[in-house]
Formats: C-alpha cells, structure tokens, sequence
C-alpha cells in the first residue's frame, strides 16, 4: 500500500482532465480545493466514566449543483487531506452521475473495534451536535462510509431531530428502512459496481459471464458487487479482507464466504481453499480486479505487477496516479470509482427524493432507476472518452464532470 497523500491525488485527476477542457486556471483552482472544512474536538465519556478525546472533521468540498452530500467514515488513519480527497470525489461522482448534490465527506478518528456500542452512540451523536449547524435534508446530507451504517445514520437522523424540534428524514441518508431508508440502499454500490463491470466486458467486446474476478475488501461494497458478478456467471476466485486474503480457481461460493465472514470476523479460515496475501490477490492473472478496500491499494510497483485485463474501482481512490499512468499503458481497462461506486450515492439520492415525497418506492423501481442511472452515465463517459481522444476512462469521467459543475458555476455567476 502506498502513503500517496490521497487530497494531491485527486488535485492530480482534476488537472488531468481541466488540459482537456476550455475553463480557465482560475476555475480550475477553484476546482482542487474545499469551500470549507470543520475540525472538532469531540469529548467522550467512556463506559469507565473517563472522557477521551477524538479528532472529527467535515469538508465541504462544492455546492455548485446542489447540497454538499458524502459519508462519514470512522477509521484509525482518517486524516484531514483524506477527508477533503473523498469530498472532492464526491462532487465528481455526482456530477457524472447527474444527481442534483454537490460534495462532501466527514471522519473521525477512531478504531470503533475498540469500542463498546454505548460509547460509539456517544460518540456519534456528539459528532452530530457538532454537524448541527452545518448539515440538513438542504445543506449536507451525510451517508455510511467505512465502519459506519445504519445504526450510526439512525443515531444522527435522532440527534438533529432532537435538537432541531422537528422530523427531518433527509438530513440523511443510508437509514433503516424504518427509519425512513430505502429499498436497495445497503446493495447499491455493489450493483453499481456490477453493473460497470458488466458494461466494461461489453465495451471491451467480452461478457462478464466468462470472466474470473478477484475482489478486495470484502465489505459492503465488495462482497455485494462479488455476489451481484457470480449472479452474472463470473467465477470469484479469490476475496480479501485486512486479515488475508483466500483463493480457490474453481470458484468461491460468494454468499457462504461471506456467511463465514459475519460469523467468524474474516474471510480467512475459509473451508479447504488456498491462503495468500492482499498484494498477491491484487496480482493474480483474472479478467477482472474490483479493489473495494481503501485508498492507494495500488502503487506504481504494484501495478507493474497487476495481471488484470479490467479494473473496476468499488473503493474511493484504489489507485495512485503513477500506478493510473502504468495500467493504462498497459492497456488495462479502469473503471474509475467516481463511477464505478456511485450507486451508492445514486441510492442516497432517491432516499432523500422519497423523504422528501413521503412516499416509498419498491426495490424493482430503485433497482431499475439506478440501472438506468449508471448505464447513462457509462455512455456519457465513453462518449466524452471516444469524441476527445482522452487517455482513459478516468480523465473521460471527470472531464465531463467538470464541465458540469463548471456550468453551474458558470449560469450562477460568483458572488459577492
Ligand atoms: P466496509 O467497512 O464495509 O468494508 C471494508 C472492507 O475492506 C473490510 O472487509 C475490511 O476488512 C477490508 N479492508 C480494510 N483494509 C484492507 C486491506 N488493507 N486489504 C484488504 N482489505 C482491507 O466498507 P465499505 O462500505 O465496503 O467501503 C469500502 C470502500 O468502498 C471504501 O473505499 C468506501 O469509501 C467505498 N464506498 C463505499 C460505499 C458504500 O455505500 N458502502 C459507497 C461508495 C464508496
């Protein structure tokens, strides 16, 4: 895993693609950087009566399009340059995808494992006390991200409720569904991530059907999009989480892996397969390669060694830009997370819209709008991609993008 600094790894892809572009330096800059970040010191009590301080933050990264909008992430290494990285990706992903929000991205510094259920209630809705005046259902609306879901969303929603007297169901997303969550919001980023892998074998004239596929991380994100692609026909052969990783070239049952995943912590331990390491996961010779863990999982040393014939990037910024440079000479095919995760957010957005309209739509219809969501999006970027000549797909994605934003931003002028 590289230490690339994930915030000038996302000011790198937003340079990138502004060459390609006819906006001025000055937008640009205004491009690469956050409207606003929060750091607060949040006091705990702990179970033992001690109080323990935790650093959390918020970044705002653009508005142009709509309320800020992004997860919150509970993890030891969250950093301020990590959280204004995400809140930038999140503008982008809205942006290809269309949905009317713009960027944001939250994280406390926190290893939750250590922690009981009582003292992360706590320390959630201390977080959202903090988030009180920055957030709601039309400023910025929060998400699940990493080591965070619905109870936590649950505990937010209930906390600025509280404190604002009132009901507010779209001041987040990712609820219970009776909490007012939607259908299909827990399996969007893994359908998300099926369906652009799905898309990509088409493009590349393959069918995903044939393909054998290593998935990294075998969270949310990665165990869903690897149920969804053995759904399709495609042959799991090998699955990781931070404890190991597990091969078998007949095909891993994706469902039972990760039933022994919920019972015992880890996808290790795992029946009678071979054991390896994340590193020879991400080099095994498959057709496809879904990193669904963290950041900079692939350096350029790695990449070098990357045996895949697709990418498809169900984490935030799997890889560095120097290993984005050597996949592409290569000629292997990345699907950038911008889209390749926006189901999730897609999801996100339809929650708010039925919040909004207090009425709930089934899961075929959510299902059926998020194809329709990603598939459109999957031929903006390949028309951007074919019409400009563009040296990937990532530089296609935030190309189109920016223009976007920079449209809005253009059609509401700068004030004051
Ligand atoms: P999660 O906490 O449910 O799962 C993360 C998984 O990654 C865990 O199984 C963990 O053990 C594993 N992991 C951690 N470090 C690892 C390492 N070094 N090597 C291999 N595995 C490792 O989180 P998630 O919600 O699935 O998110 C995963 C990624 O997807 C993140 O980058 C997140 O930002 C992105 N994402 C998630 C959503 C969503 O809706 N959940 C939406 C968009 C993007």
């Amino acid at each position: 895993m590289s230490e690339a600094n994930p915030f000038e790894s996302l000011q790198e892809q937003v340079d990138d693609a502004a060459a390609y572009l006819d906006v001025g330096d000055d937008v640009v800059e205004r491009l690469k950087h956050p409207e606003r970040v929060l750091e607060t010191n949040l006091s705990v009590e702990m179970d033992d009566g001690e109080i323990r301080r935790f650093k959390a933050y918020r970044s705002q990264f653009n508005g142009d399009r709509g309320p800020y909008k992004g997860g919150i992430r509970y993890h030891p290494n969250v950093s301020r340059d990590e959280v204004k990285a995400l809140s930038g990706w999140m503008a982008y992903k809205c942006a290809i995808v269309g949905i009317p929000y713009g960027g944001g991205k939250g994280g406390i510094i926190v290893d939750p494992d250590e922690h009981s259920e009582s003292e992360l209630e706590r320390l959630t809705r201390s977080f959202a006390k903090e988030l009180r005046p920055l957030v709601g259902p039309d400023r910025d609306i929060p998400a699940p991200d990493v080591n965070t879901g619905q109870r936590e969303m649950n505990w937010i929603k209930d906390t600025y409720e509280t404190l604002e007297n009132t009901t507010a169901p779209g001041v987040i997303t990712g609820k219970a569904i009776s909490s007012g969550g939607s259908e299909g919001r827990v399996e969007a980023t893994g359908r998300s991530t099926m369906l652009t892998a799905r898309d990509a074998f088409e493009y590349r004239g393959g069918d995903i059907g044939d393909a054998t596929v290593a998935v990294q991380g075998y969270g949310n994100a990665g165990s869903i999009a690897a149920r969804l692609i053995e759904d399709l026909g495609a042959t799991i052969v090998a699955v990781s989480d931070s404890s190991g990783a597990i091969y078998d070239p007949d095909g891993l049952d994706a469902v039972a892996v990760k039933e022994h995943k919920n019972e015992t912590g880890s996808v290790t331990g795992y029946g009678d397969v071979e054991e390896m390491t994340n590193d020879d996961l991400l080099t095994l010779d498959v057709d496809l390669l879904v990193p669904a863990a963290l950041e900079n999982a692939i350096d350029a040393d790695l990449a070098e060694d990357v045996d895949a014939d697709i990418i498809v990037e169900a984490a935030n910024g799997p890889l560095t830009p120097d290993a984005d440079d050597i996949l592409a000479d290569r000629d292997v095919l990345v699907v950038p997370d911008i889209l390749a995760n926006a189901g999730g957010v897609t999801v996100s957005y339809f929650e708010w819209v039925q919040n909004r309209q207090r009425f709930s739509w089934t899961e075929a219809r959510v299902n059926d709008e998020l194809e329709a969501v990603i598939t459109s999006a999957f031929d903006d970027l390949v028309d951007a991609y074919e019409t400009h000549d563009l040296p990937n797909f990532r530089v296609a994605a935030y190309v189109v993008a920016i223009q976007r934003i920079v449209d809005a931003y253009t059609n509401s002028g700068n004030w004051p």
